[in-house]
């Protein structure tokens, strides 16, 4: 599943692709994508007709800005966009298309069906779900030490399963969190309430370095991650615990353990994250 670092390069590279283009038409042809409007012909009437004006991110959510209004897109585990010519051949896999007047066409293919659009009028997406329910974005100045502090106070679960939630940071997924958890030297199964603020406060550095490196580098290609333009990221080459099971961890040498955490599968080093 793609997290913050493949979203944010998807956001990218689409911004590029899409905005300044008029939607002149709008086929979907597996309607269940489509979660509001509920009617999948309303959701068609109102988008043709207008022109992309941005793309934003929010979490692991895109944001595909219209004149009037916004589609809020989730590309679960396997959805992705492309731009096509209109007479470029496409697979059963393809369930949305918004052409433009220019003669492309914006696609979004997704093996799995498991990907979400939401449109609603600008503004009003920050209010409702699934946008209202996330916590705040790594790389914002809110996302401080204190903001985790109190989150982590007033819970019993594990540090992991808190960092996936996306209601106190957003963006992580099981990639990211592990990696951020290794470079803080904090074991995945560490009772949240029970980290001290020096902890605290070097989990959240981490969390933003690791974030931001990767998407420095265009996000993690695993599976079938792409951008938009058909481009893999190289992050994975930077992965110290994540996909690493059994060899040496790169600090220490101690062969890497898995475990699973809230249902996740979870990688980590046992002499560098000891559960105190
Ligand atoms: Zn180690």
């Amino acid at each position: 599943m793609p997290e913050l670092p493949e979203v944010e390069t998807v956001k990218r590279t689409l911004e590029g692709l899409v905005v300044g283009k008029k939607v002149t038409n709008v086929v979907v042809k597996w309607p269940k994508i489509i979660k509001k409007p509920d009617d999948v012909e309303a959701f068609k009437m109102k988008v043709i007709g207008q022109t992309f004006t941005g793309v934003e991110r929010r979490g692991k959510f895109l944001k595909l800005i219209l004149e009037d209004d916004v589609i809020v897109s989730h590309l679960r585990m396997e959805g992705k966009y492309k731009l096509s010519a209109i007479d470029e051949e496409f697979d059963h896999h393809t369930h949305v298309f918004f052409t433009f007047e220019d003669g492309t066409e914006l696609r979004y293919h997704d093996v799995r069906k498991f990907g979400t659009m939401h449109l609603f009028p600008i503004g009003l997406e920050e209010n409702e779900l699934p946008l209202v329910q996330l916590g705040h974005e790594p790389f914002s100045e809110q996302f401080t030490s204190e903001v985790l502090q109190t989150g982590f106070q007033k819970t019993s679960r594990k540090v992991k399963t808190v960092l996936l939630d996306q209601t106190l940071v957003v963006g992580l997924g099981n990639i990211y969190v592990d990696e951020a958890l290794f470079k803080a030297r904090i074991h995945p199964e560490r009772i949240a309430s029970t980290l001290t603020n020096r902890e605290i406060e070097t989990l959240r550095e981490q969390i933003v370095h690791t974030l931001s490196d990767a998407v420095n580098k265009g996000g993690s290609t695993i599976r079938s991650y792409v951008n938009s333009q058909g481009k893999v990221g190289t992050y994975q080459d930077n992965l110290f615990v994540y996909g690493r099971v059994g060899q040496g961890c790169k600090n220490c040498q101690s062969e890497l353990e898995k475990i699973v955490v809230g249902g996740r599968g979870t990688t980590f080093c046992p002499t560098c994250q000891v559960n105190e």
